[in-house]
């Protein structure tokens, strides 16, 4: 059998990168797991601008690399491999990557994030890379000079809308509510951005087009009135779901799938804590998973000591 790691970092995100960083100053044994983009979703964000500190715009990947560069730098070091199964075992966790290699750890950090919600239409899976995308920054100078359709009213779709109308003729904007979700600042840009076209209440019905993307026929969800966009690119940003499979029979989830915690990230499994975007947290952002690794980092260095006293309920 492996070793018993005193603790296990799964998930390569700002939550997991600052709990190893903590957790490699505290001086605790630790395994991290990170596969995919190093720095996950961030990496994939076009520009970062509300992280204290780091006067930005700075494109995500930029701020993937400077995180990964001093993980590095602190002797840290990375399994890149995907989990695949936890198992609790006789007061320790067999964790099997998938390589079918087991690893063993007392307690658990699980700073798996999330990953996008699917544009809920039949058969939209077989336009996946031929013209349906779920990522602007990876996909949007396909679309340079020609007209694409983004779905959604979050952050991401806002953000999406704007780092597509820099490169696209026009964009489409399509929203099933009024409302926008997304932050005040980014309605203002997005309003005030002349080759965005809002279409609003409007719910995407049909993908048109054989072998790639046609258009998109949109539907009103007031009237029921139908209309076509003749657009070769659909950009989906519909929002996350919770990469919390994993432990989904070993701590308490809310009803969307997300990792229930206290304030010190400790699950309702006194040995797993949860940092980041999986959390039950009313905001997902890098600031709060940073946050949110640090404190796990933290609680699991002090529940691993005998000497550490945490609060009542936790010991
Ligand atoms: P989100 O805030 O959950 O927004 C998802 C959007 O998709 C909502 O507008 C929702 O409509 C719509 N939607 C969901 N299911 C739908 C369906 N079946 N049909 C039609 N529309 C549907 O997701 P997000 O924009 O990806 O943001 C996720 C988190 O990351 C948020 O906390 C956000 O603040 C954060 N984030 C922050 C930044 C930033 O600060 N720069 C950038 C990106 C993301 P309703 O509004 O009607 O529910």
């Amino acid at each position: 059998m492996s070793k018993v790691h005193e603790l296990a970092i799964i998930g390569g995100g700002p939550a997991g990168y600052t709990a190893a960083i903590y957790a490699i100053r505290g001086g605790v044994d630790f395994i991290f797991f990170a596969d995919g983009v190093a720095g996950g979703q961030i990496a994939t964000t076009d520009s970062l601008e509300n992280y204290t500190g780091v006067p930005g715009p700075i494109a995500g990947m930029e701020f993937s690399r400077r995180m990964t560069e001093q993980a590095e730098g602190l002797g840290i070091e990375v399994e890149q491999v995907h989990i695949e199964k936890i198992e609790d075992k006789d007061g320790s966790f067999i964790i099997t990557d998938d390589y079918d290699e087991t690893h063993q750890a007392r307690v658990i950090i699980l700073a798996t994030g999330a990953h996008y919600r699917l544009l809920p239409l039949e058969g939209a899976d077989k336009f996946n890379g031929r013209g349906l995308s779920y990522c602007a920054t990876c996909d949007g100078n396909f679309y340079r000079d020609k007209e694409v359709a983004v779905v959604g009213g979050g952050d991401t779709a806002l953000e999406e809308a704007l780092y597509l109308s820099r490169l696209c003729r026009k964009v489409h904007l399509i929203h099933r509510r009024l409302e926008f979700r997304g932050v005040p600042v980014l309605q203002e840009r997005v309003r005030a951005q002349p080759k965005i076209e809002l279409h609003l209440p409007y719910v995407p019905h049909r993908i048109i087009g054989e072998d790639g993307v046609d258009g998109l026929e949109i539907e009103n969800v007031k009237t029921g009135d139908l209309e076509i966009l003749e657009v070769p690119g659909i950009f989906s940003a519909l929002g996350m779901i919770p990469n919390s499979e994993l432990v989904k029979t070993l701590c308490e989830l809310d009803r969307s799938g997300y990792v229930v915690t206290d304030v010190r990230m400790f699950t309702s499994n006194p040995r797993i804590l949860a940092a980041g975007d999986v959390t039950v947290t009313p905001l997902r952002q890098v600031a709060v998973a940073v946050g949110h690794g640090a404190i796990a980092a933290e609680s699991a260095r002090c529940w691993l000591d005998e000497n550490c006293i945490l609060p009542t309920g936790q010991e």
